[in-house]
């Protein structure tokens, strides 16, 4: 009885549509939700570097001292974790279709306009290194 079953979806297989997409010889379909890959508006980073800490893949570096904001795309699981917590709303998702890659060419590099001055430090602390020295 299970052979007849199996031979019945085999048929079912052979003659029938594919059930997946031809993956990448047919683009997959967009939609206004679909998620490509994550772009950003350099000329509105802050630097911030709540996508770096938010991103669970580690696939982005935000480095003030070099003024970058550097993505790995082989890295990035596309679930818009950094889109969602830029408080300036500078990254998007591109929803255009990327076709696969066979070799990793290497961290997309941004040069970033703006670096957020650091934070000076509290009274309190100053007042303690005053009594210490
Ligand atoms: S892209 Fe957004 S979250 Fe990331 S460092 Fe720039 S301002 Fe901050
Ligand atoms: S989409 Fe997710 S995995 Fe990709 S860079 Fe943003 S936070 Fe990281």
């Amino acid at each position: 009885m299970a052979f007849f079953e199996m031979a019945k979806t085999a048929i079912r297989s052979f003659v029938g549509k594919p059930a997946t997409r031809r993956y990448p010889f047919v683009p997959g379909k967009v939609t206004p939700l679909s998620r490509g890959h994550v772009t950003i508006d350099v000329a509105s980073c802050i630097s911030c570097g709540m996508c770096m800490k938010k991103c669970p893949s580690e696939a982005i570096c935000v480095n003030k001292d070099e003024k970058t904001w550097t993505i790995d795309r082989l890295r990035c699981i596309v679930c818009n974790s950094c889109v969602e917590v830029c408080p300036v709303h500078c990254l998007t998702m591109d929803t255009v279709y990327s076709p696969a890659v066979t070799t990793h060419s290497g961290l997309e590099v941004f040069h970033i306009t703006y670096v957020k001055p650091e934070k000076p430090p509290k009274a309190d602390s100053v007042d303690e290194n005053k009594e210490q020295a």
